[in-house]
């Protein structure tokens, strides 16, 4: 009762950083809005990683086309992503996809693409009852006007890759991924965070193995 009483008169707190706010549960405050790392457009469209490079491009050879990130991962994006996966997921996920749908370069959210999120592994899942960036992909199919369908599955039987390098192959193995069917032609594969690129590219492998024929990434973070 007390309890209850409380949820009516203690304000709305920001997601991220727990300051009360105006704003509705799980959005962020202004604070945490303006002290996003944001990444803007001086960035490598196949790893999204600043410009330039300091060494040689880590997405040369990966099986993604292309990769776009709305923020560093860092600051205050890891109290968002933080937030994402333990607390107000929901209208959190639909913040983060509408910055993506207004950040992400025209081309790579265009008409004719399918949106494919990476699946968590079962046991998280089981363990959280959401799928964080299942929950991303959702609102980012929804803002941007593209369908959504399950391609991917996580663990269970390893699925052959076939036409993937050896490397690609392992990897995909190793991490579980594998396509539920034929996939999509034109992929946008959502994740929270680009970190290695490992699941990423593992992802893009098993899509491309099912028929893909063009993967981008986008995530809403990117590990500098
Ligand atoms: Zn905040
Ligand atoms: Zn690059």
């Amino acid at each position: 009762m007390l309890e209850e009483l409380a949820a009516l008169v203690v304000p709305p707190r920001c997601a991220a950083c727990g300051a009360p706010g105006r704003r509705a549960a799980g959005v962020l405050c202004g604070d945490c809005r303006r002290a996003l790392p944001w990444l803007g457009v001086a960035t490598c469209a196949r790893c999204a990683l600043p410009l330039p490079h300091v060494a040689r491009c880590p997405a040369s050879d990966a099986p993604f086309h292309a990769a776009w990130s709305a923020v560093a991962y860092e600051g205050a994006a890891r109290d968002v992503l933080h937030a994402l996966k333990f607390a107000a997921a929901r209208p959190l996920a639909d913040v983060m996809a509408a910055q993506i749908a207004a950040g992400a370069p025209r081309h790579l959210l265009a008409p004719g693409a399918i949106v494919v999120s990476v699946p968590a592994h079962p046991v998280r899942r089981r363990g959280r009852g959401f799928d964080p960036a299942e929950l991303l992909a959702r609102a980012v199919a929804r803002r941007s006007g593209l369908p959504l369908h399950r391609a991917l599955r996580r663990g269970g039987a390893r699925s052959r890759q076939l036409g993937a390098s050896r490397e690609l192959r392992l990897q995909a193995g190793r991490l579980g991924f594998a396509a539920r069917g034929p996939s999509p032609a034109q992929v946008v594969l959502v994740d929270d965070v680009h970190t290695t690129g490992a699941t990423l590219s593992a992802c893009a492998t098993a899509l491309r193995d099912a028929g893909a024929q063009r993967v981008v990434a986008v995530t809403w973070a990117r590990t500098l």
